[in-house]
């Protein structure tokens, strides 16, 4: 494989190889379900679902895994500012986070797991860090003890100051030996939602929840673990040590983090209240795949900073790759003059010019998934189709077979979803023929009257310049109307 990655441990781009010949395991931090997810948060998982997607297209079997965390702080804070009971107050942040997954068309991970259903093997890894000195108890919470993994820091760089045994004053965590030691382990309050354990009743700490949780799925060393930058301290650091001590074997292959989503060059953050939710822009009426495109559109090592006159944008570019998809189908299926699925096909006719536009696409993504490169060849393959379009008045059925693959292929790649509809029904092809033959006789009136008929249906006939046939698309997208 010629992938090159840049790997937050070594700071460098490294080549990939999976551990497992064509497998990969991936691991992603899931969302803290005590609200709805900010679209800073889907820069995270739009960017992880592009990694995955290139495996995919590779052919590699990729074993994604996901978790929520559904017991931390702020869920506990939620469940009882509302006077739920914890899974409650939760469960709707699940159902609209995997729905948000769905508009945006993230692929889902094989495995999803909820912390508050692993708790028994959470409860087993401290045990086993607890018999190698690596966690001790102390006032009923379990702590890791950070200087006796030697490696801590590493993967942050953070060199950590000795010396300030118990002078960290925190009210949760007075227990500690060191400051730097974190919970593993957190003793119930009175109220809070809690769990048998060795050690008494209590909650396991965060970073112990993904170790738990990764390891369970995929094993002890996984190729990709991947998240937001902000995840890298103390989140991933803490998960390192924990698993590692546990185990002793390296516990991630590759560390890959983005950079965050700014508005108005700040942080997008729910603490911040500077966010929109993905619901709050389709509500504004913003199509889905636009703040997707705007969600990938810069490189993830770089910040992006999010504007709505660049969603708007992204909308004009989504439109356009829409507008001739459907074109081109249209006017394949009105040729066909049959409803035939496109999908079951396999004799796509090949471009030399769009399957190199694609090889190129391939290849800008092995370069540390530089996406801009990738969005700047698909805009050729579109330009190339279009200048078809603009030269001839019946451009050949295999060129636009060519063309509906090229869509295909770029949807794998960076799920655009534009050629998700790929048939046009029977009934539909009639009357868009007939629209054709009226608009020829100068039945305006007949053309009209078939056309908000099939409007009424869900489809949606765009006019054509002369001498080119009317086409027809389904109703899909936030601008068909
Ligand atoms: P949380 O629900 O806070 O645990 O975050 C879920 C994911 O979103 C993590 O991978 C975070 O690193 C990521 N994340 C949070 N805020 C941003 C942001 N503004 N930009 C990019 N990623 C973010
Ligand atoms: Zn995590």
């Amino acid at each position: 494989m010629s992938l090159r990655l840049t790997n937050t441990f070594s700071r460098k781009k490294e080549s990939f190889t999976p551990l497992k010949k064509d497998h990969i395991s991936l691991y992603t931090c899931g969302p803290t379900v005590y609200d709805f997810a900010h679209i800073g948060n889907f820069r995270a998982y739009v960017f992880e679902d592009v990694l995955r997607r290139y495996f995919e297209f590779k052919h590699y079997r990729v074993k994604h895994v996901m978790n929520f965390t559904d017991v931390d702080d702020k869920t506990i804070a939620g469940a009882a500012a509302q006077g739920k009971p914890l899974r409650e107050f939760t469960e709707p942040y699940i159902k609209a986070f995997l729905q948000d997954l769905e508009t945006l068309n993230i692929l889902k991970a094989a495995q999803q797991p909820r912390a508050t259903e692993e708790i028994g093997g959470m409860i087993h890894l401290v045990e086993t860090l607890v018999q190698k000195d690596a966690a001790y108890l102390s006032e009923g919470s379990v702590y890791f003890r950070v200087d006796s993994f030697a490696p801590y820091g590493r993967l942050s760089g953070k060199s950590l100051e000795k010396g300030e045994k118990r002078s960290r004053i925190d009210h949760d965590e007075y227990g500690k030996e060191e400051a730097n030691d974190f919970a593993l382990w957190k003793k119930a309050k009175e109220g809070e939602p809690s769990w048998d354990s060795p050690w008494g009743k209590g909650r396991p700490g965060w970073h112990l929840e993904c170790s738990v949780m990764s390891m369970k799925y995929l094993g002890s060393t996984l190729d990709i673990h991947a998240g937001g930058e902000d995840l890298i301290f103390p989140h991933h650091e803490n998960e390192i040590a924990q698993s590692e001590a546990a185990t002793g074997k390296k516990f991630v292959r590759y560390w890959l983090h983005c950079k965050h989503l700014l508005i108005n060059g700040e942080k997008m953050s729910k603490s911040k209240g500077n966010y929109y939710t993905l619901r709050d822009l389709v509500r504004l009426g913003h199509d889905p795949m636009a703040i997707r495109c705007v969600l990938l559109s810069v490189h993830y090592r770089q910040q992006l900073n999010f504007t709505l006159e660049g969603l708007k944008e992204a909308g004009e570019a989504i439109k356009k790759l829409d507008e001739c998809y459907w074109k081109c189908l249209s006017i394949v299926m009105l040729t066909q003059k049959k409803e035939t699925s496109l999908a079951s096909r396999s004799d796509f006719d090949q471009h030399a010019k769009l399957s190199k536009c694609v090889a190129d696409m391939v290849t800008a993504m092995e370069d540390d998934l530089n996406v801009s490169v990738a969005l700047a060849k698909l805009f050729e393959g579109l330009g190339e189709i279009n200048s078809w379009f603009a030269k001839e008045r019946a451009v050949p059925e295999k060129d636009l077979c060519a063309a509906i693959y090229f869509f295909k292929q770029v949807d794998l790649l960076l799920g655009f979803d534009i050629s998700k509809s790929d048939s046009v029904p029977n009934e539909i092809i009639d009357a868009l023929s007939q629209i054709i033959d009226s608009r020829r006789q100068k039945d305006f009136a007949k053309a009209d009257s078939l056309r908000q008929k099939m409007n009424m249906m869900g489809w949606f006939v765009k006019d054509a310049r002369p001498g080119e046939p009317s086409t027809v698309k389904k109703k899909l997208r936030a601008w068909d109307q």
